[in-house]
């Protein structure tokens, strides 16, 4: 079980990390995957409103979890941040608050016939390696105008920086940051528990954060 004292002390140091790297106003997505309902109550109570899950069935599994218990509604702001499956998005739709996966056109017309004028992120691959996801940097547009014209909103770009030491995700960073400021798009997610100080230099607005907030994840 984790406490939101806990977490709570986690997001205060974590706080001081993005602040001294000049990041006041970032928002934080918890990340909870691997983790049980008791993490997003625990994200709850410690003041972070927004969660991030990565499975279709982990997240509807929380949700239901969350809503069966008595007394106050717990439900966060849950942001779909893993590989998404178009045969999922059914599942799933009336709970997301915004799909922040979303790479390929397939995914972006399956989201507006179950969720109209969701709000979406168009995730870019910067990594260059297969397995993290991500449209190549050379369909963003493309991607972004096809999000349009099926009706959804798209609010920014994500991506996951590369495996290895942190400085190695600046110039995808970089990369996201020029391409989100040339398209107007506002909302840039990147940076995670290793990255956030060099992904708040490179100018992210949201954050996605699981083991610097509840520890290590249960295998
Ligand atoms: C797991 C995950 C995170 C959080 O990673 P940590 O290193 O635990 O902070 C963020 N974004 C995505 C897409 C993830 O899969």
């Amino acid at each position: 079980m984790i406490s939101s004292a806990e977490v709570a002390d986690r997001f205060g140091a974590l706080r001081e990390r993005l602040s001294r790297a000049g990041g006041d106003k970032v928002k934080v997505v918890a990340v909870t995957k691997g983790f049980g309902p008791d993490s997003v109550a625990a994200a709850i109570g410690a003041g972070l409103a927004d969660v991030g899950e990565n499975y279709a069935q982990e997240l509807l599994s929380k949700s239901n979890s969350l809503s069966a218990q008595p007394g106050i509604d717990l439900q966060p702001r849950w942001h779909f941040i893993g590989r998404l499956q178009r045969n999922k998005i059914r599942k799933i739709a009336s709970l997301v608050h915004i799909w922040q996966s979303v790479d390929r056109p397939e995914l972006a017309s399956e989201i507006a016939r179950r969720a109209p004028s969701a709000t979406v992120l168009v995730q870019v691959d910067i990594a260059g390696k297969d397995g993290r996801g991500g449209c190549p940097p050379s369909e963003i547009t493309r991607l972004v105008r096809h999000c349009r014209d099926a009706g959804l909103e798209v609010a920014g770009l994500m991506a996951v920086g590369p495996p290895g030491p942190p400085e190695l995700a600046r110039p995808g960073f970089r990369l996201l940051s020029t391409q989100a400021a040339d398209l107007g798009l506002p909302e840039l997610s990147m940076g995670m528990s290793a990255d956030i100080e060099v992904a708040v230099e490179e100018g992210a607005t949201m954050v996605r954060v699981g083991t610097a907030l509840f520890g290590a994840r249960p295998r």
